[in-house]
């Protein structure tokens, strides 16, 4: 393949993001569309793995490519690169193929040294201003190309403005800067122990390198993972001429969405500073004001703003995030790209768009991201309670949480590992925090706006955020803010809410309201309906869950776990007590006093659920986890022993209770008695199950009730096995239904969760009115990892040095347990074309392995409640 080292801007499109990156490909489509776009070029993303390949080297041509690209734009702005006289200016900016904001970096003003800047000065008649963009310069590139750290720059800043007596940047005399260029030099010098590079060339090569280094730094590395960003991709560099945004008041510099990111509102969204360059707004050290203010301070840029925003939505027909600069009262386009949003942002503008005509009903559907659907069903702070508020800062991500008030990120990491929840409170966050803002349940910071980076990765997880709450006071490891006429201190691990939708900052805990559908959800769930065939059912257990499930639109329960009947703190002495009965006829007497309450279950179950499928699994566990842990009754049992208070009675119960659990005790209870092995060695559990699940019929029935119980019998490994259970349940029925059990429409099917049944399947499906894929159980199996253990023990690390893709746990495994389940789901309809096939594993509810499910022409996914609209929308898409 021939490889494209360089790519002016105006010999580009939109459909060359693979090369050329996001911003590369968008910034040549403007320019083909004859929007004012900076002239410039692209080192592609070629170049960039070619870079990696060669062990951090440029290949050989890249050099002369730039040199020539350089000379057309130099005669383009009339202007030469190092020109003491008139010098030519560049941005060197990263742009990733799939948009990874704030997460690699970016160097503006290059070119300037100690001659340029004054052939700068002179040229705009501006000292203050050229020496401003020469300071800026050795700052981004002493960060960036020398790794220097920025607080050695700002503490510099902050104590040349404390001796000037000034507040704002915009307030600093040349004099002040060039005192300022001084000592950054000589932060430079210490560093590094080599100067600021006067050779403009050198410079840009060193930019560009830098650059292409940034795709393998932290953070970049961190946000791929989280995105699922292929590594392989690299990222392209924009050599961009500079237009500045920091020359005077009628200059400025801005960002801007054409709809609203967090709330999806069909409005100019965004926010600008006069007299300053982009990384002020985007990093979040000055707090930026509302873009409506552009339209009183400059009505005419305002007003071709507005065109052009109007105008890329409706060219690339999705919301943009735009990054503009005005010069002396021209405006420029720096950038646009398809916005970041919120999962309500995102849903509202879909629907909006698909109703303003703009895009179709599926494309609607499509452009929802399934996973981001979990935030919408964010929480937000219950109305009822008094709340304690403490500041207010700007909504940034919705949502609301709780947590232990945490400084630093890597603390907030190690505190989440630990299972504590926190809350990440900054001045502002850098990219560097990104593991921190992962680890806590929500963001605060007290400077930076709606688009600062900890906005953009809020939001882009999912997590509440509150940003540039300045009444705040950082201190270290506690802030002080003054509220209700006191100054309140928070110190770390004191516990605060946030509220990311209204930016509310809240002393202590508070309760938290489950969320609801939107309007805009529910009419995309709709459309999403009308397109998908694979069914979505839920997995509950409760009559709440279902209620609930129901609400979010399951069609039917795919998996209720009876064991969890079992669990509650009034139902596990009886559960125990028929453990351990002695005889059949004390095991029996437990077993009438569980009949009613698992009968109730049902009952509540069919009533929640009427007129759609409930699938009921008979007992799955080893009995041996309902009794207390072994190694505990080892240890009381020694107690007991030595105590001379202990009664002979105490002593002899806990005895039985160890020999009993002893006897249970398997070294590989997951592989052990569990399932329909327990349903053959204790039928009586299975039957009075069945019972249970019979009389609830009977029961709903009479109460007019639309009853469709499914009965799911577990581990299912042999025919024989399901041959054995189905007529153990055949007769309950009858027992109970008498002669209705002809005619009632139950149905009896197996879980295909042992390998062994998905390659006999033939043989089971002759006995299964349904399959119900139990992928946690068949990748557990065909693997031969442990669920419980494995994850801990080495899986993280097997996907953490890529030997595997994924967590086959979490995304199902298409070459292995995948080809089991196209197997048994060929083998069991030749059988039975009409056998009923679904999956109610963890894999029920992630995007890939629903597209899967589609494929395999399952009939359904069955999976928690909270996941069932993002099934939906996965199923749909899976369709489309
Ligand atoms: C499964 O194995 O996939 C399943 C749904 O059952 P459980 O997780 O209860 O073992
Ligand atoms: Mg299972």
């Amino acid at each position: 393949m021939c490889m494209k080292f360089v790519v002016p801007f105006d010999q580009g499109h939109a459909d060359m993001k693979a090369t050329l990156g996001g911003k590369g490909a968008n910034l040549a489509e403007m320019t083909r569309v004859g929007l004012p776009v900076p002239p410039g070029f692209t080192v592609t993303t070629d170049v960039c793995r070619a870079y990696y390949a060669l062990g951090g080297q440029l290949p050989d041509g890249v050099r002369e490519e730039v040199a020539s690209a350089l000379r057309v734009l130099e005669s383009s702005q009339g202007k030469q690169f190092g020109d003491p006289a008139k010098p030519l200016l560049v941005s060197v900016r990263s742009g990733s193929v799939t948009s990874m904001p704030g997460m690699m970096d970016t160097i503006l003003n290059l070119g300037l040294n100690d001659e340029t800047v004054a052939g700068l000065a002179a040229l705009t008649g501006d000292a203050r201003f050229a020496y401003d963009c020469y300071r800026r310069l050795i700052q981004m590139f002493g960060n960036v190309v020398f790794q220097i750290e920025s607080h050695h720059f700002e503490s510099q800043l902050s104590r040349l403005k404390q001796r000037l007596g000034v507040g704002q940047d915009s307030e600093v005399s040349a004099e002040g800067w060039q005192e300022l260029i001084e000592s950054y030099r000589s932060i430079v010098v210490k560093e590094t122990g080599r100067p600021f590079p006067q050779d403009v060339r050198e410079q840009l090569e060193l930019a560009v390198e830098a650059v292409f280094r940034s795709w393998n730094n932290t953070r970049a590395q961190v946000y791929r993972k989280i995105h699922r960003i292929p590594d392989e991709q690299g990222t392209a560099v924009n050599i961009q001429a500079m237009v500045f945004g920091n020359l005077g008041a009628d200059s400025g510099t801005g960002v801007l969405f054409t709809r609203n990111p967090s709330t999806g509102e069909r409005r100019l969204y965004g926010e600008y500073l006069i007299n300053a360059q982009g990384e002020d707004v985007v990093a979040g050290v000055r707090t930026p004001v509302p873009i409506e203010q552009l339209g009183a301070d400059m009505p005419l840029v305002f007003d071709q703003l507005e065109r052009t925003a109007a105008m890329l939505e409706k060219h690339y027909k999705d919301m943009q995030d735009i990054e503009f600069t005005v010069e002396q009262g021209a405006l420029y386009l720096l950038q646009t790209r398809s916005g970041k949003r919120t999962a309500q942002a995102a849903v509202k503008v879909a629907v909006d768009m698909a109703n303003e005509g703009l895009i179709s009903r599926g494309d609607a559907v499509e452009r929802i991201e399934p996973f981001h659907l979990d935030q919408l069903l964010h929480r937000a702070i219950d109305v009822d309670q008094a709340l304690d508020v403490l500041a207010s800062g700007l909504p940034a991500s919705p949502g609301a949480a709780t947590g232990e008030a945490v400084f630093d990120a890597d603390l907030a990491e190690a505190w989440s590992r630990a299972g504590r929840k926190t809350i990440l409170v900054r001045s502002e966050t850098t990219p560097e925090d990104i593991h921190g803002v992962l680890a806590a349940e929500g963001v605060l910071t007290s400077r930076g706006g709606m688009t600062s980076h900890a906005a953009v990765v809020a939001r882009g997880m999912g997590k509440p955020c509150v940003c540039g709450c300045e009444a705040v006071r950082i201190e270290d490891r506690s802030f002080v803010v003054h509220a209700g006429g006191e100054f309140v201190t928070i110190r770390e691990g004191d516990t605060i809410s946030i509220d990311g939708s209204t930016g509310r900052v809240i002393r202590g805990g508070v309760n938290l309201r489950e969320p609801e559908l939107t309007e805009e959800l529910q009419q995309l769930l709709r459309w999403a309906d009308d397109i998908r065939t694979l069914q979505v059912y839920t997995n509950a257990d409760t009559p709440e869950d279902a209620a609930k499930a129901r609400d979010f639109g399951a069609e039917g329960i795919g998996l209720c776990r009876t064991e969890h009947m079992f669990m509650s703190a009034a139902r596990v002495p009886v559960v125990q007590a028929m453990i351990l009965a002695d005889s059949a006829e004390e095991r029996a007497e437990a077993l009438e006093k569980l009949l009613p309450m698992q009968q109730q279950d049902f009952e509540g179950l069919f009533r929640a659920m009427d007129g759609l499928t409930v699938t009921i699994r008979l007992l799955d566990p080893p009995l041996h986890e309902f009794l207390p842990n072994m190694e505990q009754l080892v240890l009381q049992h020694e107690r007991l022993r030595n105590d001379p208070n202990a009664s002979s009675e105490e002593i002899d119960r806990n005895e039985k209770l160890l020999r009993k659990v002893r006897s249970l005790h398997e070294m590989n209870p997951m592989l052990g008695t569990r399932g329909c092995r327990l349903g053959l060695v204790l039928p009586e559990i299975y039957e009075m199950q069945a019972d249970a699940i019979f009389r609830a019929v009977v029961r709903c029935l009479e109460e007019g009730i639309d009853v469709r119980p499914d009965i799911m019998i577990p581990l299912v490994g042999h025919a024989n096995e399901l041959i054995r259970m189905r007529e153990l349940v055949t007769k309950r029925a009858e027992a109970i239904l008498g002669d209705k059990a002809a005619t009632f429409p139950y149905h009896v099917g197996t879980m295909i969760e042992v390998p062994r049944a998905a390659i006999t399947a033939a043989q089971i499906a002759k006995h299964a009115d349904f399959f119900s894929f139990g992928t946690n159980d068949l990748t557990q199996m065909t693997f031969g990892y442990s669920r419980d253990d494995a994850e801990g023990k080495f899986l993280a690390h097997y996907v953490e040095t890529k030997l595997l893709p994924e967590n086959p746990f979490q995304v199902l495994d298409e070459d292995g347990v995948g080809r089991l389940i196209e197997w048994a789901v060929e083998q069991g309809k030749a059988v039975k074309p009409l056998l009923k096939t679904g999956i109610c594993g963890e894999h029920g509810g992630d995007k890939s392995s629903i597209f899967f499910c589609h494929a395999a022409g399952l009939d359904y996914v069955s999976c928690s409640p909270y996941r069932v609209p993002l099934a939906r929308i996965a199923a749909a898409q899976a369709q489309l």
